[in-house]
């Protein structure tokens, strides 16, 4: 009986006795396809962190905006000479807080 090497195409014979039909016409096509299905688990894997990776990057930006802003304001403040608003001072004290946000999540597949 002929299959096709799931690698390759190629035609394998195969004898249907005991064990395992083969499923590759050699060794190599055996390895490369063990590769391949591995390698396509750290894709998967690298697509949901990226998408992970992209959203707290965003909300980092969120946060530079909201503080550029703050920061804008208290200029305004020192130019005119008015007293610096203590609400202003506050809220970017809070946004500069260090939070679980503060460090991306960038690792090695695999690491
Ligand atoms: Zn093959």
């Amino acid at each position: 009986m002929e299959v096709e090497c799931e690698h390759c195409g190629r035609t394998v014979e195969v004898d249907q006795g005991v064990g395992r039909p083969r499923k590759y016409c050699r060794r190599s096509c055996r390895q490369r396809a063990y590769e391949r299905r591995r390698h396509q688990g750290d894709v998967a894997w690298g697509d949901a962190r990226l998408v992970a990776m992209a959203r707290e990057l965003a909300d980092l930006e969120d946060r530079l905006d909201r503080v550029r802003d703050l920061v804008d304001q208290l200029r305004f403040d020192v130019d005119d000479g008015r007293p610096v608003d203590e609400g202003v001072l506050g809220e970017l004290a809070a946004q500069l807080a260090p939070t679980r946000q503060d460090r991306l999540s960038v690792r090695a597949p695999g690491g």
